[in-house]
């Protein structure tokens, strides 16, 4: 098969599915140079859908690593005006955001991790804007992912570099099921029906809490807060036009109540926070905060991403992932999190999800907490699940329903 017709398949993908690109629309896109000829192809995929224009915003990680070695952790604690005018004016103007993740695992392996949390901190502080157009519903966006040499090769150590490029790309398009028959728009289209039964066999239930145990130490209970949500499969703005916030996408997800997580959580893969991994890890909570933490690698990134504020050392969010999905089912460990926390159940600490309450999205900031909703500058996803997760969900009068067992699903 033509690897340019799969190529123009995925971008048309990510512009009707992930995006839903409408007639008039800006698309910003955020993309690694690595990654111009996707971005290229979907630049011209959102102008054929109607966009009135594409902007791209480039990056290169060579260069963003001279600034974490030398520039001062002041530069990251500021953020200068053309970027928040950027994305709060293009927010304002309603338009969708892509971005185009290529990343190196080890591009910023040996920086000092605070920058990256400071950075994190400053720009959710001065682009809230842009960031509640995304939390609240407002703006669609989209992550996808095309692969660099750099990436390619941590995924597949010991392949030539062109092999390697090669061998995660037919990784990534089956992920977002891209094949060379059958339409991908339409797959993506079954693909969200299929998660809407299990959803609304969990939102049914509305579990007082989850209690997850497995070989590797992990013992936690976390609370959910009254009338949460699940939602997963794709997401719809307040306007009701339906998008992909990540492709490829496989977790059923919820948010739990910030401060009801009692237990020990051990990692389950490796972790890769801004160019730096975390592997070996766990967190210990006690009402809802990490009280204790270790890490085999990386951890004094752990500790800078618990320290970004104080809700992120609360959790997020509670993700369900069958050891059996598609990707974990490819035995290949991504060093991504858009693939790997498909593969696997994981938690995020850091901010949570409004419509992972009922009737979130139209609650303010306060209302938000009082039900229990947690909020920082950070989301940080971690992969926790292994093929022995058992997970038990506790109704309020104390019924026992099994959710996981070894692994699978039990609903
Ligand atoms: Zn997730």
């Amino acid at each position: 098969m033509n690897f340019d017709i799969l190529l123009r398949k995925y971008a048309e993908l990510i512009v009707k599915s992930g995006l839903s690109v409408k007639e008039g629309q800006i698309v910003c896109v955020s993309a690694l140079i690595e990654a111009a000829p996707l971005t290229r192809l979907v630049a011209e995929a959102a102008y054929a859908a109607g966009a009135r224009e594409v902007v791209v915003r480039w990056s290169d990680e060579a260069v963003q690593r001279l600034k974490y070695e030398h520039a001062p952790l002041s530069q990251f604690e500021e953020v200068p005006e053309w970027f928040s005018a950027y994305n709060n004016g293009y927010a304002a103007e309603g338009a969708c955001f892509l971005t185009i993740d290529a990343a190196d695992p080890d591009a910023m392996s040996g920086v000092d991790p605070k920058k990256a949390s400071a950075w994190v901190k400053a720009s959710h502080t001065a682009c809230k804007p842009f960031y509640d157009g995304l939390d609240l519903a407002k703006n669609r966006w989209c992550i996808a992912a095309a692969p660099s040499p750099k990436w390619a090769c941590k995924v597949f150590p010991g392949l030539p570099e062109e092999e390697a490029v090669s061998r995660l790309w037919a990784a990534i398009l089956k992920a977002v099921r891209v094949e060379e028959t059958g339409d991908p728009v339409a797959a993506w289209e079954e693909h969200h029906k299929s998660f809407q039964e299990r959803i609304r066999t969990l939102n049914s239930l509305q579990l007082d809490r989850l209690h997850y145990q497995n070989s590797l130490g992990t013992d936690i209970t976390i609370g959910m807060p009254e009338g949460h949500c699940w939602a997963g499969g794709g997401a719809e703005t307040t306007d009701g036009v339906s998008f992909f916030p990540n492709m490829p996408t496989e977790e059923i997800f919820a948010s739990p109540d910030r401060s009801r997580a009692d237990g020990t959580v051990y990692s389950a893969l490796p972790l890769n926070y801004h160019g730096s991994l975390i592997d070996r890890f766990w967190l210990r909570f006690a009402g809802g905060k990490v009280v204790d933490f270790g890490a085999e690698t990386g951890y004094d990134v752990l500790k800078a991403i618990l320290e970004t504020d104080e809700g992120a050392s609360h959790l997020g969010e509670v993700a369900l992932v069958p050891a059996r999905s598609p990707i974990s089912e490819m035995g290949i460990l991504f060093y991504n999190t858009l693939f790997d926390e498909n593969a696997a159940c994981h938690f995020a600490v850091g901010k949570g999800f409004a419509e992972c309450l009922e009737g979130g999205l139209a609650l303010s900031e306060e209302e938000q907490a009082a039900r229990g909703l947690n909020d920082s500058a950070a989301h940080v996803d971690f992969m926790i699940g292994t093929p022995d997760l058992s997970i038990t969900g506790y109704t309020k009068d104390g019924k026992a329903v099994p959710i996981f067992t070894d692994g699978n699903w039990a609903i």
